[in-house]
């Protein structure tokens, strides 16, 4: 196995047990409940289960903890479905599953300790009136009016907001920190707002509720976390996070670490923009199987190991970069080529007859499951006079290149005879090609001649008789734009690929892929990876997902 050198943020963790500032690894992944997990969560999934596992000789564990401190966005259905991701991706957080909303006791005493101590205020200022206060990156901000009220009308006005005295936005809790300070997130944040508005966990029992800043440090805190790492964002906020840890003087104060979120060109990657698409259905759901999220990427037939080698092979960077399509596509081709069984689909049809083969004879023909892997074993194609093959394998008037099948052509068909067209049938009106007649050499059997003929192509192809119908679904990027959310002022929804995805209703495979498990993948000889879709196939009748084409088409 080749060494890689550890990422900054392991060798980080690796330095705090060496020096025995920490006796075992304590991360957590901290989701907001607001939407479904995308392959950019896949990243800090894997970077903080990923230690907790390779730390796990020291009992190193990793929190699976909800962020659900903004109860106007959050769901039940989103807590749900976020387990069932990281399950999926194969981590387990064992009895370490949290919630912030468990903390709303304990961060409301927090508060009250900093209100005592003359640290944090009530303020009247609506929200627009605290932005102008706020000043700019240039130019100090200005006092609040509220900022010297006395800590006993503050304790007053805050129980007060606690019992739902006051209007929602009337007032705000802020620490009161330093309105001159150069970082903005450092002058007077806003900690706790008033919202009466239900908790899917809490119910209406709250109507004030914690701002992300200050209950983020706080639940690492009371959890013992050592290592709280989180996106590059967050670096403006870590003196807040520290700044509520030290005027606690909490016993614990993990240490915040940022990296570079993961960019994925062809995707938008916000929850926001995922919403839009789902909600404005110019997709099938969050699951569709063109989205990036980590419940799109499983029905489309991406695996987690493909995932997880993905997160590998990207690394932990400290500056923001792009990542391209290609590489989480490559992960999933790399996964899939030694272990996806090989098999037969003609994705558009045409039929071909063999003239000189006997009518009303089915034979079987060995097809190996894997070329490159005996033990993947072998299946029984039913072969017969009449067969399927591919409209784009037959050319009426094809160039000297073109290796496959046209008038007086011989093509090998895979695992059956070497047949030779003999003549074609044209709808005369849509100059579509109906039938190709063809001859077969019965002593090929198998693929070879016995007189040694060079024949250049193999084409696929499925029994007419014994083959099923199956409707495949070619999914392709749902963007066309390298950067859809990039340009100012123009809406990335206009860069959706009106191709992404393609319905064929005609295709037919070989019999035995009416018993593909859903979620099952296969490679279509020649045409790609496909699974059969676990949402839309029936028991002996699938419908397939193209996963990805066996070469990337769309690099430059
Ligand atoms: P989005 O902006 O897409 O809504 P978010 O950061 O608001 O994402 P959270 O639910 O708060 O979503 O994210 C949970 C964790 O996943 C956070 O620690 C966040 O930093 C991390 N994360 C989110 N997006 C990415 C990304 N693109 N790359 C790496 N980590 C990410
Ligand atoms: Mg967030
Ligand atoms: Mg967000």
């Amino acid at each position: 196995l080749e060494e890689k050198p550890l990422d900054f943020i392991r060798q980080i963790v690796a330095e705090d047990l060496q020096s025995g500032k920490h006796k075992t690894t304590i991360t957590r992944f901290p989701p907001e409940p607001n939407g479904f997990l995308h392959i950019g969560h896949a990243k800090s999934i894997c970077l903080n289960f990923g230690i907790a596992e390779e730390n796990k000789a020291r009992n190193a564990r990793c929190h699976l903890r909800f962020d659900d401190t903004n109860p106007s966005k959050e769901e039940t259905v989103y807590v749900q479905s976020i387990q069932n991701d990281v399950k999926w991706l194969g981590y387990d957080w064992g009895e370490n599953l949290f919630f912030a909303s468990d903390y709303f006791d304990q961060l409301h005493e927090f508060a009250i300790q900093l209100i005592k101590m003359g640290k944090a205020y009530v303020c009247d200022l609506s929200a627009d009136e605290i932005r102008n206060y706020r000043g700019t990156l240039t130019e100090p901000g200005k006092e609040s009016p509220y900022r010297n009220r006395s800590i006993e009308e503050n304790l007053d006005l805050f129980l007060r907001m606690t019992n739902g005295e006051f209007a929602d936005g009337s007032r705000v809790l802020r620490a009161k920190i330093d309105m001159a300070s150069p970082n903005l997130n450092m002058r007077d944040p806003v900690i706790y707002r008033i919202m009466k508005t239900d908790h899917h966990r809490t119910g209406d029992k709250w109507c004030i509720y914690p701002m992300y800043d200050y209950t983020h440090c706080l639940s690492d805190m009371l959890e013992g976390i050592t290592h709280s790492l989180c996106t590059l964002e967050f670096e403006d906020h870590r003196p807040l996070y520290d700044w509520v840890l030290d005027e606690l003087e909490t016993p614990c104060h993990p240490r915040q670490i940022e990296f570079a979120r993961l960019n994925l060109t062809y995707t938008v990657m916000s929850k926001r923009k995922l919403l839009q698409l789902v909600n404005e259905k110019y997709v099938d759901g969050w699951d569709d199987p063109r989205m990036l999220t980590i419940s799109g990427l499983r029905r489309r037939g991406y695996t987690p190991e493909s995932i997880r080698d993905f997160c590998q092979t990207i690394g932990m960077g400290k500056k923001s970069s792009w990542i391209d399509m290609g590489v989480l596509e490559k992960a999933i081709r790399d996964d899939l080529d030694p272990k996806a069984p090989r098999m037969m689909c003609v994705l558009n049809p045409v039929k071909l007859i063999i003239d000189n083969y006997p009518e009303g004879t089915i034979e079987m023909m060995e097809a190996q499951n894997h070329p490159k892997n005996p033990e993947m074993g072998s299946r029984q194609l039913p072969f017969g006079r009449e067969l399927y093959i591919e409209r784009d394998d037959f050319m009426e008037d094809p160039p000297k290149k073109f290796h496959r099948l046209g008038p007086g052509r011989e093509v090998r068909l895979r695992y059956g005879y070497l047949v030779t067209c003999v003549s074609y049938d044209k709808d005369e009106t849509t100059g579509e090609i109906t039938t190709i007649h063809c001859t077969y050499d019965p002593a090929t059997k198998g693929g070879s001649a016995p007189d040694g003929r060079k024949v250049k192509g193999t084409i696929h192809w499925v029994s007419a008789e014994k083959g099923i119908d199956c409707p495949v679904r070619l999914y392709d990027r749902l963007f066309t734009a390298e950067f859809p959310d990039a340009e100012k002022g123009v809406d990335f929804k206009e860069y959706l690929n009106p191709q992404s995805k393609v319905v064929l209703e005609h295709a037919k495979a070989e019999p035995a892929l009416a018993e593909l498990e859903p979620g099952k993948q296969v490679q279509f000889e020649r045409t790609g990876y496909f699974c059969a879709d676990y949402v839309e196939s029936e028991t002996g009748k699938p419908v397939f997902n193209r996963i990805v084409t066996l070469r990337d088409s769309w690099a430059k």
